[in-house]
């Protein structure tokens, strides 16, 4: 027959005592270790699928910052019609309509032509406009800004610095600490989270 009391005092016993205080760090440790994996495969999924998406643009780069002189005819075989569209031939996709203007996710967007880095998300911020918007740039030189008369209208364009592609216009209405507004086409940025 069973003795619960001897069970219960070996139970207490230091032995075992310090094997259980060993197994349950090693869970913990093995629980840190398993989501950190987690985190870094989906980190590099979503880098992967960003490259594997521009795997015909021999151009695409997060690291090479060398400035690019390719034509538009050279460009029309490379992308996408509607980043094409906006990048090359600055035109503009319709306000509520892209897939970065309401997403407040923490991580970078880099221009999806060129593979630029651009702005961070901590510079987003929610704007009415219904196009995503940034109070600054990550660098100053990450963009060029160039005087826009079209549409009978007196805007300032911003391009991407490394591949002159049409990214969207700035205005003086953006929130504090620049009071300036970059309002971005989605089309032509690549969203990437930051690992967690
Ligand atoms: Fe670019």
């Amino acid at each position: 027959m069973i003795n619960h009391n001897s069970l219960k005092n070996i139970n207490n016993t230091p032995a075992v005592n310090e094997a259980n205080h060993l197994i349950s760090a090693t869970m913990r440790k093995f629980n840190i270790v398993s989501s950190l994996c987690a985190m870094l495969l989906f980190s590099e999924c979503n880098t992967a699928q960003t490259m594997n998406d521009h795997k015909n643009n021999p151009y695409y780069s997060r690291t090479d910052t060398t400035h690019l002189n390719v034509s538009n005819k050279e460009w029309s075989k490379i992308l996408p019609k509607d980043v094409y569209n906006i990048a090359r031939e600055k035109g503009t996709e319709w306000a509520f309509s892209g897939k970065y203007y309401k997403t407040d996710t923490k991580g970078s967007y880099y221009c999806a032509v060129c593979g630029n880095h651009l702005f961070k998300s901590d510079a987003k911020f929610a704007s009415s406009c219904g196009w995503p918007s940034f109070y600054e740039a990550i660098r100053p030189n990450s963009v060029l800004y160039l005087e826009d008369n079209s549409h009978g209208m007196s805007r300032t364009e911003v391009e991407c610095a490394r591949c002159n592609s049409h990214l969207g216009h700035i205005f003086d209405d953006g929130p504090a600490p620049t009071y300036r507004r970059f309002c971005m086409n989605s089309a032509v940025l690549d969203f990437e989270p930051d690992a967690k």
